[in-house]
């Protein structure tokens, strides 16, 4: 058997009994080979069984020489002649017929006249030899892979086992070689390293998944691998032949060293199953321990930044010593410098409040192994806002001398602080809830009955009743029998729609009814199912009876409206009405109805929607109520006039929404009123008449004293075209002068318009002293006027002032006329004058007539007041002209003068932009 076959048999398992160390050969002929040589070396004929496996190299006729037998490189063994080679050990190698070498060893022995060279098989010995130092090489091989592996920094470690993977392949010429771990579910394996010659096949790659193919060897031994055998392995190895190595530890098999693509047989038959077990450990071994040891590394890191990221960290007490170690992390939150410290000192750190009951519980864990759980605050003095709370963990492990005190402390301020806000948010609700007017109740829904649960603590308070007296059938007793429907209607109601909202009386426990508000809402499970009802009680009593009150007295409020002989309406900015009663309704000939939506503007002419729209914009907030004296145009009727009074209601911005109106129809007084001044206005033409007569009168003088001329011219016959001209221009121009008077008397003695206008004053004057001047001179009255032609405008109507500076000139002249009488040097004046500021006009009748009694002056603007004998005054003069004066927006007055008496027409300026006409 060859040593090839021995290694193969190994490899397969069949273990050849190990051969026995060669005794010391006896010179023995019928074993080995004995070659008998003549002095020359050549040999002369062989015995011994092993010379039928000799072959000679050269074969020869003569008799051939040692030499012809030998491989070449044993020529130097053999030099020179069997004489020099006696007390050698002779190894020499032979051909043999098979082939391979055949390793013999022997010695020379003398003979009687030939040598005798006696050799033995040492092929054995030669192998075995080899196999040794192999192994020793192997082995040393395998101390520096495992070395390096452990020595090489963690980083460098891929290159390193890289590098010793290439070693072993170049080596043991194996075209791929790899290393394959368990993956990190442990389920299967993979390549975790792996070397490929130049020419070799790609067949793996590294982090490539091999499955659990691998399980199927068996994990002892290393085993030679054919596709055919293990068709599982196929894939792994490429479908050629291969060689996997187990790595075993203490779990098992750890690591496969596979070898690809090789016939280990042939490619490192010398190399033994032992050495492949040695190299698979040498790299499995450190480099798994290395990676465990990063892993750990690893994982520590991870853990350390786990406490330090949760506040948390372990302790271990040493109740011999009476220290407690910490965690780094752990040490370093609580702001320690050691790790290692006695345990008063950890538990300085507790917070005082705490620190008793943790050292006690500490002291159970101690001496009874009571598990500990604690939640502690941290002791910061300089910082007690909001405390840092710790829960503290510990348990006893292992016994008798291996017993350990360990635990951890987490760091829970948030959840804590979270909790404690909770509580108080749940304290303070607890607390609305219990003095809240309303009352909160729960009733829990048994088989669609609703029974009450809970109420709330302001239950007491409010109704006297607690949850005992509420409850089953109590609660509906104390429901007022005329709502008691309602109350069943409302559970039905809850049950069906999931919410309800219904008011009821309840009795309290004095026997008083309560109006109860009643809202619950139907709380149900996942499948939908009723679970309970969650509701309040909110007493209304009080709402419900000023409802009630509110009501009852918009009814009173409405009716009072409706009834009002005045005219009650509400319109919005843009005169729009959105509520009239129904004298306005009357007063309007339409139905109540239908006055919403009316515009009142509609009723007015465009002047005195102007003027209307002008006196709404001057109510503000401070000032929202604004009367006045309307003019109306009523379709198909006269004029009427309103007194109206506007209150306008704004918003919380100042804005104007809405104005609520109350008027009364003043047009019957009105006119009255109109009716009065027309007949002051004929009483002053009749005062006049004397004034007009004269008026008149004197271009009928003047005339008449023309045409005598003319006669008389005529009558001489001295009749010159030209004298005959100058007479008749003279008569037409007092024939004008006549007219222009009869012409106003006519305008004055009309009525007034209905609307005013604005005018200039100065017109009004010119008008009076038109039809008065001629008079008042006539009768030795002295007119003083002064310029009065302002450019000014008052609202009004011209006739009507004129009437009544008439009135104060008639006045004036009576009182002069009347002084003359009793003193005929007396020297009568009336004057006129004007002035003006930015808001208003003055227009002055002054006269020298010796003023009015004192005691009189207050009472002569009274209608029917006159000091004037019976049936010459009538006591309206100046009572019409305060009124008409007033009209105008302005005010007459009276004062005496060191001479006389000066009365004062005083009038509002319209302003330039408000002039329409
Ligand atoms: P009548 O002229 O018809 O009496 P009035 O109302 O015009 O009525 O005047 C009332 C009274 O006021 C007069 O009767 C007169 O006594 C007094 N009065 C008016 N104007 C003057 C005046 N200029 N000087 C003195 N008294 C006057």
């Amino acid at each position: 058997m060859s040593a090839g076959d021995k290694l193969f048999g190994r490899l397969l398992n069949r273990h050849p009994p190990v051969p026995q160390a060669l005794p010391e050969p006896p010179s023995v002929h019928g074993i080995g080979l004995q070659m008998h040589l003549d002095a020359e070396g050549r040999v002369l004929h062989l015995t011994g069984p092993l010379r039928h496996s000799l072959a000679q190299q050269t074969p020869t006729a003569r008799a051939p020489h040692l030499l012809d037998f030998l491989l070449p490189h044993c020529s130097l063994v053999v030099e020179g002649v069997p004489a020099d080679w006696l007390g050698q050990n002779l190894d020499l190698d032979f051909y043999s017929l098979s082939g391979q070498p055949l390793h013999l060893r022997g010695w020379i022995q003398p003979q009687a006249d030939t040598w005798l060279l006696q050799l033995l098989d040492i092929g054995d010995l030669l192998v075995d030899r080899r196999q040794s130092r192999l192994r020793e090489q192997c082995q040393l091989l395998a101390v520096q892979i495992g070395e390096q592996l452990r020595l090489c920094s963690l980083s460098r470690l891929p290159d390193v086992l890289a590098d010793q993977l290439q070693s072993l392949a170049q080596r043991f010429h194996v075209p791929c070689i790899a290393l394959a771990l368990l993956d990190e579910d442990e389920q299967g394996w993979q390549i975790h390293q792996h070397y490929a010659g130049l020419d070799a096949p790609r067949l793996w790659q590294n982090a490539q998944r091999l499955g659990t193919g691998l399980d199927s060897l068996n994990g002892s031994a290393p085993q030679a691998l054919n596709p055919i055998e293990h068709p599982r392995l196929q894939s792994t190895f490429g479908n050629a032949e291969g060689f996997a190595v187990p790595y075993h530890d203490a779990q098992g098999v750890a690591a496969w060293l596979l070898c690809g693509c090789y016939a280990v047989q042939q490619r490192a038959p010398d190399v033994g199953e032992r050495d492949w077990l040695q190299f698979a450990a040498a790299l499995a071994s450190p480099l798994l321990e290395r990676l465990r040891e990063h892993r750990h590394h690893l994982q520590l890191e991870r853990l350390e930044s786990l406490q330090a990221l949760l506040g948390t960290g372990w302790w271990e007490m040493f109740s011999d010593t009476g220290q407690v170690q910490l965690a780094p992390s752990l040490a370093s939150a609580l702001n320690l410098v050691d790790t290692r410290l006695p345990l008063h000192d950890w538990l300085d750190t507790v917070h005082p409040a705490d620190r008793e009951e943790l050292r006690s519980r500490l002291q159970a864990l101690q001496d009874e192994s009571i598990p500990l759980l604690l939640c502690v605050r941290l002791y910061r003095p300089e910082a007690a806002a909001t405390p840092i709370w710790y829960r503290l963990q510990g348990q006893a492990l292992g016994v008798g001398k291996n017993r350990r005190l360990v635990g951890f402390m987490l760091d829970i301020s948030d959840i804590k602080n979270q909790e404690q806000q909770a509580a108080t948010a749940h304290a303070r609700l607890d607390n609305l809830i219990a003095s809240s007017p309303a009352v909160i109740y729960v009733q829990q829904y048994v088989e669609g009955a609703l029974q009450p649960t809970f109420y709330s603590d302001s239950l007491l308070p409010l109704l006297g009743w607690t949850l005992a007296d509420c409850a089953g059938a109590a609660l509906v007793d104390k429901v007022h029998p005329e709502d008691r429907d309602r109350y069943f209607e409302r559970s039905r109601l809850l049950l069906r729609e999931g919410s309800v909202r219904v008011r009821y009386r309840l009795r309290d426990h004095r026997g008083d009814y309560h109006w109860i508000l009643d809202e619950a809402k139907l709380l149900r499970d996942d499948l939908g199912l009723p679970v309970e009802a969650v509701g309040l009680w909110l007493d209304v009593t009080e709402v419900t009876l000023a409802t009630e009150q509110i009501k009852q007295s918009e009814e009173r409020y409405r009716i009072l409206v409706e009834d009002s002989p005045a005219m009650i309406c509400r319109y919005r900015p843009d005169l729009t009405l959105t509520f009239g009663n129904r004298p306005l309704a009357t007063y309007l000939e339409c139905a109540p109805e239908h006055l919403p939506g009316v515009n009142l503007g509609s009723w007015m002419s465009a002047q005195q929607r102007e003027s209307f729209l002008q006196r709404l914009s001057q109510l503000s907030p401070e000032f929202p109520v604004s009367t006045a004296e309307i003019n109306l145009q009523l379709p198909g009727r006269e004029h009427a006039w309103w007194v109206w009074s506007d209150r306008g209601v704004f918003d919380a911005h100042g804005q104007l929404l809405e104005i609520q109106a109350v008027g009364r129809d003043n047009t019957e007084v009105r006119r009255s009123q109109q009716q009065l001044t027309q007949s002051a206005k004929m009483a002053t033409l009749g005062e006049m008449a004397t004034g007009l007569a004269h008026e008149i009168n004197q271009p009928l003088n003047v005339m008449r004293m023309a045409i005598v001329n003319v006669l008389k011219r005529l009558s001489i016959g001295d009749v010159q075209v030209d004298y005959l001209t100058d007479k008749l221009n003279r008569i037409d121009t007092q024939v004008q002068r006549a007219a222009r008077v009869v012409d106003h008397m006519r305008v004055f003695g009309r009525r007034s318009e209905i609307e005013q206008h604005p005018f200039n004053p100065a017109q009004a004057i010119e008008g009076t002293l038109s039809l008065l001047a001629e008079g008042m001179r006539g009768k030795g009255v002295d007119l003083r006027i002064s310029e009065t032609a302002f450019e000014v405008q008052v609202r009004g109507h011209v006739d009507q002032l004129e009437q009544v500076l008439i009135n104060l000139m008639v006045n004036a002249r009576d009182a002069l006329l009347g002084k003359r009488e009793s003193n005929p040097e007396f020297k009568p004046w009336i004057a006129v004058y004007a002035e003006r500021d930015e808001q208003s006009v003055r227009l002055w009748v002054e006269d020298n007539g010796g003023g009015i009694d004192e005691r009189l002056l207050e009472r002569i603007f009274e209608p029917f007041f006159t000091t004037k004998p019976v049936g010459i005054g009538t006591g309206l003069g100046l009572s019409v002209s305060y009124g008409i004066v007033e009209n105008m927006g302005g005010k007459l007055s009276v004062r005496n003068s060191t001479e006389g008496a000066r009365f004062c027409i005083e009038l509002p300026v319209v302003p330039a932009d408000q002039i329409t006409r």
